[in-house]
């Protein structure tokens, strides 16, 4: 079905240890891109021919990751018994925008996330 995907970023700095991965396992950190990409589907856009403003979408990438700034991420909540890797990264920053998006009440779902640790190396996560 025709459907629209709108995105919006966030940037933060963290840093992590990746315990057994070669020269990862040293403690060290990334300036963290984030792109959270919502889908509407063609028919539930509203009278203004919008499906979710920017600025919402833009709101609930960065409150996601406003508490990873300038962290150790393996000393956080959502990364405990986890590795920090860039795939964990996404899903929790999915399940989080999930939330944000159901609270905003708008009429879209999640697409996917996008977490870029490096602007070569990105990891995309399609819930
Ligand atoms: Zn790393």
């Amino acid at each position: 079905m025709a459907h629209y995907l709108l995105s919006a970023e966030a940037n933060f700095s963290a840093a992590h240890t990746l315990p057994g991965v070669e020269m990862c396992d040293r403690l060290h950190g990334h300036n963290w891109r984030v792109r959270l990409t919502v889908r509407v589907e063609e028919d539930s856009l509203s009278k203004t021919s919008m499906g979710v403003d920017f600025r919402v979408i833009e709101d609930i990438a960065k409150s996601t990751v406003a508490d990873f700034e300038h962290q150790y991420l393996n000393d956080l909540e959502p990364f405990k018994g986890y590795t920090p890797s860039a795939e964990r990264l996404a899903k929790v920053i999915c399940s989080r925008a999930r939330d944000r998006l159901i609270a905003a009440g708008q009429n879209a779902a999640i697409d996917q996330i996008e977490v870029w640790e490096m602007p070569q190396y990105r990891v995309v996560y399609r819930p």
